[in-house]
């Protein structure tokens, strides 16, 4: 018989509390990925709740399952870095910022390709973006298994379904996403998805 070790969490006035420390390795993360996608692999790693987490990186109360907008303006960006083990420059440019709003979506886009690899991007999120800077294919809102479209939005449903559609569960991509043993971007991936991001 198989077991999997996790952190042993105590939790506290609706806030992440690790007497053992979280678990995230800096080594997921691929280049400007979305602030969305990041906490995904936080809470999925860490086997948290959605609502914690929302609770959690909220930067006031709010009710987790309504959510907040991925902004600089209700996200905390020191403890979301801290807890992470991230630069606050990281989670900030995981964001929309204010020289980033050309044509923000806020509908969660994404690529099936990216999703399949655990990868969402901030660049996906951009209106005036209509293909996926590294697979060229054309980005997407509608889960193709149910039709639902979910908001961007950090809230416990979009959580609780890392990389997947909150309304029916299944895969955003064609497989279940495995971005702890995936390939590393070819140089020109990851330049495609810089000059996209800097526009
Ligand atoms: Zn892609
Ligand atoms: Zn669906």
């Amino acid at each position: 018989m198989s077991t999997s070790f996790y952190p042993i969490l105590t939790f506290e006035d609706g806030k992440l509390s690790p007497s053992m420390g979280y678990l995230f390795k800096r080594q997921w993360l691929d280049p400007c990925e979305s602030v969305v996608s990041i906490l995904w692999k936080f809470a999925q790693m860490n086997r948290l709740p959605g609502h914690m987490v929302v609770a959690h990186v909220a930067k006031r109360q709010i009710d987790p399952y309504e959510g907040f907008a991925a902004t600089a303006a209700e996200l905390d960006i020191r403890l979301t870095a801290g807890s992470l083990g991230l630069t606050q420059k990281t989670i900030r440019f995981a964001m929309q910022g204010p020289l980033l709003r050309r044509g923000w979506c806020s509908q969660l886009r994404f690529c099936p390709r990216c999703m399949s690899r655990g990868y969402h991007s901030v660049v996906h999120q951009f209106g005036s973006v209509p293909y996926c800077p590294v697979h060229g294919c054309c980005l997407e809102t509608k889960c193709r298994s149910c039709g639902a479209v979910s908001e961007y939005f950090i809230k416990a449903s979009v959580l609780d379904a890392p990389f997947r559609c909150p309304n029916c569960r299944r895969n955003y991509g064609n497989k279940s996403a495995s971005f702890v043993h995936r390939i590393p971007w070819l140089p020109r991936d990851r330049a495609a998805i810089f000059r996209t991001f800097i526009g």
